[in-house]
This record gives structure tokens, C-alpha cells and sequence, in this order.
């Protein structure tokens, strides 16, 4: 079998020239071996050899690209890159052993001590965390303003700003961001944009097309859909990712050729999941809108969503994730939560599985009370990611937690 290693060729990428999204999820980034195999091969192997010393020090010094040890370079680490790279319609992926590390090693590479990042307040709650506590020790401030203000990005922008940082929509609250608009701020500014694409996914949102400079992907989530394993990817230019690249391969969180694997498959089913998400949970949030004891629904699908139109901009679909409140407190909604006899009750998001969750008491846990009022973290708040099971068993399952507020 050694003679494969020579041959790791993909379709070119000219061979794939205006195809849909949908298509690039299914051949970008496929493997043209000898072995013609119609799925993937999978390379689980710490290190590579070499014909002669020769080639050894030609691939070590540069003068010969290939792979050398799987924490630089691995081809199906490579498979999965040149997909995603191709979906989001970026030049470059670097793949990373999950979401965080794939936030924290664009802020690694491209920051430095005395830079400043703006950051919307209602981001996932770990990235919260790695700015405030973490960044924040090496000299790297970060000022959080919430996300559809755009006189408070203006204000919070200074001339230390390197990084605009955005989740569009929010989780959990489903707000939408106007990219084009931040995009021209961190640009004015001389910072970079950086968008974490994980709600929509290239199949509903790409970043690229309203200016962003790098987009960012928990892997975790919607890419493997089925909720099998960790991973993240970072997307931008050739010149940035070389940075983040570099940063990686010194540092150590790279991508698994196994997990690699998984989410290169995952990808495959990738459009025809989301379209059975956002089905899902748009018919989901109008019948959930239409029940007393429910508050309020949060979903950029709705028409009663401030930025519905703006959503119905930028994105192809309005996704899988929504929230609502129920009248009450914690208890109201955690007897909700209880109620539910199908759905999982876990944090976990974009898995074929539909998940429910209180955001105040873990998601969102974490944050102080200041914070979590101010990101609209209400105690009455449930939030879920609607899988692909079937729509009235999904009501039913809610019609049970529904029950549970009428006694
Ligand atoms: C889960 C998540 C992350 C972190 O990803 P991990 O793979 O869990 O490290 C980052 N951003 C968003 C929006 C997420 O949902």
C-alpha cells in the first residue's frame, strides 16, 4: 500500500466551478486515490515515511509538499478541510480538535498583547470565558456590547481593535447580526471579522459573501450531526490561515484523523439535514407561539422577529435552534423541561436529535446575573434544537410540557 501516499489528489477544484453547495458537500474534497474506494480512506497514523533521506529532508525543509507527522498535516484531516473550505467558500481550513480551539487559535495567531477585541454579548458561554478570563491575562481586553446595536459596536471599537467577534444568530435567542454592516466597521478600523457560523452552517450562511475575514465552526455541532465527537475548523485567507495553521501545528490542538473522518462524512448529509431542521423548527415555533402558556418564541423564522427580515437576507433558512419562555420562573420551566419524555435534555446542539435546555442554569450557567440580564437569560427560558423526527411527535412531546404548567 505504500504506493499511496503519493496520491493524494483531490477533484480539482476547477472540476467543481459553480457548483451548488449542496454538490460541494458531497464531492469537494474527495480523495482521488488508486484504490478508487467511493468512500473515504482513513489515515489513522501519527507519522509518515519517506522513499530515501533524500525526500526527508526535502519534505522537512520545505522543498516538498507532503505530509510528515499528524499534527502538521494529515489527508484526512486535508479531506475535511478542502470541503468545508469549498462549502464556506473560503480559500484555506485549518482544521482543530474542537470549537474552542478553533477560537483560541485564530485569537493566538493573530493577536497580540495590548490588542482588543469586540465581542457580542450573547456568544456561546465557553468563548465568553476564554475572552474574559483567559485572553485577559495575556493583555488582550474585551469589550462585549450586545449584537444588533450598531452604535454601541462604533462606540466599543478603539484604536487597539484587532478582532470584531460575532455568533449570528445568538444562541439563545436567535438574534441576527447585519454582517455587512460589521464588516465595514472592523475594515474602517483595521480589524478583522470574525464570524462563528455553527447555528447556520455554510449551507444557510456564508459569512464570506457579507465580508467576514474568517469564519468559525464548532464542528460539534451541525457538521457531524449526530453528536459523535469533537472538532472545530477555522476558514479565511491562505495568508491568515497560514498564521492560524502555524499556531497550531507549535501549540497541538489539531483534528483527529478519525474525528476528520466523521465529519467529512457528516458534511455529505449536511444540506438535507438543515433543510429538515429548519422545517422542523419553523413549524415547531408557529405552533409554540400559538399556546397560553407560552411567553414569548425567539426564532428569526417568525414573523413577529425583529430581525426577520434581515435573517431572510443572509441566511437560505432560519435553522434548527429557537427558545421560548414560558409564564413563570425556574420552576415553571424546569417542570417543563422534566415533562418531556422523547427529547434529550442536554446542552448539546445540531444533532439529528432533538435536545432541550434551561440556558440560565447551564449553557449560560456560568455568567454572572449583570451578564445574563443583559444577554437575555431569562429563568423562564427553555431552549431547544429541533432534530429531524417527526413534526407531531415533537408537538406531542411538547403538549407534555405544556401539561405540566396547567397543574
Ligand atoms: C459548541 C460551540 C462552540 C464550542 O465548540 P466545542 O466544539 O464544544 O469546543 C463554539 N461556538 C458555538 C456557537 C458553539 O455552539
Amino acid at each position: 500500500m505504500t504506493h499511496r501516499r503519493e496520491e493524494h489528489t483531490f477533484i480539482p477544484e476547477s472540476d467543481l466551478e459553480g457548483v451548488s453547495v449542496d454538490t460541494l458537500a458531497v464531492r469537494a474534497g474527495q480523495h482521488r486515490t488508486s484504490e478508487l474506494e467511493h468512500s473515504d480512506a482513513i489515515f489513522p497514523t501519527s507519522s509518515f515515511v519517506y522513499g530515501s533521506a533524500a525526500q526527508a529532508a526535502a519534505r522537512f525543509g520545505g522543498d516538498e509538499a507532503g505530509n510528515i507527522y499528524s499534527r502538521f498535516t494529515n489527508p484526512t484531516v486535508q479531506a475535511f478541510e478542502e470541503r468545508i473550505a469549498a462549502m464556506e467558500g473560503g480559500e484555506r481550513a485549518v482544521a482543530t480538535a474542537s470549537g474552542m480551539a478553533a477560537i483560541l487559535a485564530t485569537c493566538m495567531a493573530l493577536l497580540e498583547q495590548g490588542d482588543h477585541v469586540v465581542c457580542s454579548r450573547g456568544v456561546f458561554g465557553t468563548t465568553n470565558v476564554l475572552f474574559q478570563k483567559y485572553l485577559a491575562k495575556f493583555g488582550i481586553a474585551t469589550t462585549f456590547v450586545g449584537l444588533t446595536d450598531m452604535d454601541a459596536w462604533r462606540d466599543a471599537v478603539t484604536d487597539r481593535t484587532r478582532l470584531v467577534f460575532i455568533e449570528t444568530p445568538s444562541n439563545p435567542l436567535c438574534e441576527v447580526a447585519d454582517m455587512t454592516a460589521l464588516a465595514a466597521l472592523a475594515r474602517d478600523n483595521n480589524a478583522l471579522f470574525v464570524v462563528d457560523n455553527c447555528f447556520c452552517t455554510p449551507v444557510l450562511q456564508r459569512p464570506f459573501e457579507f465580508g467576514a475575514d474568517i469564519v468559525i465552526h464548532s464542528a460539534t455541532k451541525y457538521l457531524d450531526g449526530q453528536g459523535r465527537c469533537l472538532g472545530g475548523v477555522v476558514v479565511g485567507s491562505q495568508k491568515l490561515m497560514e498564521e492560524v495553521y502555524g499556531f497550531l501545528r507549535s501549540a497541538g490542538p489539531t483534528m483527529s484523523p478519525f474525528n476528520a473522518w466523521i465529519f467529512h462524512k457528516g458534511l455529505e448529509t449536511l444540506p438535507i439535514r438543515m433543510r429538515a431542521h429548519c422545517e422542523n423548527a419553523l413549524q415547531l415555533a408557529r405552533w409554540l407561539e400559538q399556546q397560553p402558556a407560552v411567553e414569548k418564541v425567539y426564532y428569526a423564522g417568525l414573523e413577529s422577529h425583529p430581525q426577520h427580515e434581515l435573517a431572510s437576507r443572509q441566511q437560505d433558512g432560519y435553522g434548527g435552534v429557537l427558545s421560548f419562555t414560558v409564564h413563570g420562573g425556574q420552576s415553571e420551566a424546569w417542570a417543563f423541561v422534566d415533562a418531556t419524555r422523547m427529547v434529550s435534555i442536554t446542552a448539546n446542539l445540531g444533532d439529528v436529535k432533538t435536545t432541550i435546555t434551561h440556558p440560565g442554569t447551564t449553557t449560560h450557567g456560568r455568567l454572572s446575573p449583570e451578564d445574563k440580564a443583559l444577554a437575555g437569560i431569562t429563568d423562564n427560558l427553555i431552549r431547544l434544537s429541533v432534530g429531524v423526527e417527526a413534526l407531531e411527535d415533537l408537538k406531542n412531546d411538547m403538549r407534555r410540557g405544556l401539561q405540566a404548567l396547567e397543574t
